[in-house]
C-alpha cells in the first residue's frame, strides 16, 4: 500500500501539515481545486510556511482530483462545507482499504464524507495549532497547537502515526475524539456567534455574561442528553476562561465575516440546534442565537449553510 500522503487543500492547515510532513521526508503530493489553481501553484513554484519569521518553500508535487493513480492517504484540509463535495470528486480514486483524514472543525462535514465512503476508514481530527494565509501559496504558522486524531468507529491507532511525530506534528491518538470534537464545538457556540453580533473581540463578551452564560448552559445540557457528559463538565468556567485568555483576539467567525467569507455556522452552531431538534431537547437560547446569526449573515449577503 502507498504511503504517499494526499493532502486535498493547500490553505492555512493544508499547507502547514504539507510543509512539514515533505520536510521529514515523506512522499506529499497535493490535490488542487482546479487546472487554474494547479497552473497557478506550479508558477509560485511551491508552498512557503513562515515560522517565526522564517519563511522556507517546498516545491510539493500538486496535482488535481482528477488526475490518475490511487489514493490510499488523504488528509482532507478544506472547510467543512467543501469536504462532502471534493471526496464526491475523488471517490473514484480512493483505494478500498484507504484511509482518511478529517481536519474539519464542528461536527457533521465528517459524517456527510463518511456516508459516501462506507468501505474506508474516516479518522476525525480535532486540532488547536492555528495558521493563517498570507498570501497565495504563503502560509504562516500563528499559534502552537495540538492535534487529537480518533476514529469513532474503531479505537485501533494507525500504523503511520509516527511518520506524524517524526514530522514534528504534535498529535496524539484518542478513543474519545467525539467528546473532543462537541467540547471544541460547544465553546465556539458559546463565544463565537456573540463575537459577531456584538462587534467585538472575544474579550467584549465580558460586558454580556449573562447571555453567555444562558447559552453555556443551554449548551451543557444539550451534551447532556446527547451522550456527551464529559464535554458538558465545567463547560461554562471554561468559556469564561477562554474569554479571558484571548480578550484581545477577534474570534473565527467573526474574522470570517468581516471579511466576506462563508463561515462553517452550519457544522458548528447549526449542528447543535440540529441535534437538539434530534433528540427531543428544546434549546430557545441557541435557537434565537442561531436565527439572530443567520438574519446577521444574510444582510451581509453571506450564507448560513
Ligand atoms: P483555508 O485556509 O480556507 O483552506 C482551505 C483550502 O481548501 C483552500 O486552499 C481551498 O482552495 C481548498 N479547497 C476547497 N475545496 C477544494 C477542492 N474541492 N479541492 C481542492 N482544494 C479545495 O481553510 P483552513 O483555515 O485551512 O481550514 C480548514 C479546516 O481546518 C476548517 O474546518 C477550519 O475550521 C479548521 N481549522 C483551521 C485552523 C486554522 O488555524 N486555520 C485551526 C483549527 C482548525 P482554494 O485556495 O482554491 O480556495
Amino acid at each position: 500500500m502507498s504511503s504517499t500522503w494526499h493532502i486535498l487543500g493547500a490553505g492555512s492547515l493544508g499547507t502547514l501539515w504539507a510543509c512539514r510532513l515533505a520536510r521529514a521526508g515523506k512522499a506529499v503530493r497535493l490535490i488542487l481545486r482546479d487546472p487554474q489553481r494547479l497552473q497557478a501553484y506550479q508558477q509560485a513554484g511551491g508552498l512557503t510556511l513562515v515560522e517565526q519569521d522564517q519563511a522556507s518553500k517546498y516545491a510539493i508535487p500538486a496535482e488535481t482530483a482528477e488526475s490518475r493513480g490511487p489514493i490510499h492517504r488523504l488528509l482532507v484540509a478544506c472547510k467543512a462545507y467543501d469536504a462532502a463535495p471534493a471526496i464526491a470528486r475523488l471517490a473514484p480514486r480512493l483505494a478500498q482499504e484507504g484511509e482518511v483524514v478529517l481536519l474539519q472543525n464542528g461536527l457533521g462535514s465528517q459524517d456527510e464524507v463518511a456516508e459516501q465512503i462506507p468501505h474506508l476508514r474516516c479518522i476525525f481530527a480535532s486540532s488547536t495549532e492555528g495558521a493563517f494565509r498570507e498570501d497565495d501559496w504563503r502560509v504562516r504558522f500563528a499559534g502552537h497547537g495540538f492535534n487529537w486524531l480518533g476514529d469513532p468507529a474503531n479505537p485501533a491507532t494507525p500504523e503511520w502515526l509516527e511518520e506524524l511525530h517524526d514530522a514534528s506534528i504534535p498529535t496524539e491518538w484518542t478513543v474519545d475524539i467525539l467528546t473532543r470534537l462537541w467540547r471544541k464545538l460547544a465553546l465556539n457556540c458559546a463565544i463565537n456567534p456573540l463575537t459577531v453580533l456584538h462587534d467585538c473581540q472575544n474579550g467584549g463578551l465580558l460586558g454580556h455574561l449573562p447571555e453567555v452564560d444562558a447559552i453555556s448552559a443551554e449548551l451543557a445540557r444539550l451534551l447532556h442528553c446527547c451522550g456527551q457528559p464529559e464535554a458538558a463538565e465545567n463547560l461554562d468556567e471554561e468559556v469564561q476562561r477562554v474569554i479571558v485568555a484571548t480578550s484581545a483576539n477577534y474570534s473565527s467567525m467573526y474574522q470570517d465575516v468581516r471579511a466576506g467569507r462563508r463561515t462553517e455556522v452550519h457544522y458548528l452552531l447549526g449542528h447543535a440546534c440540529r441535534t437538539a431538534e434530534r433528540h427531543g431537547v428544546e434549546v430557545p437560547q441557541l435557537e434565537q442565537l442561531h436565527q439572530r446569526l443567520v438574519k446577521n449573515l444574510h444582510a451581509r449577503g453571506l450564507p448560513s449553510a
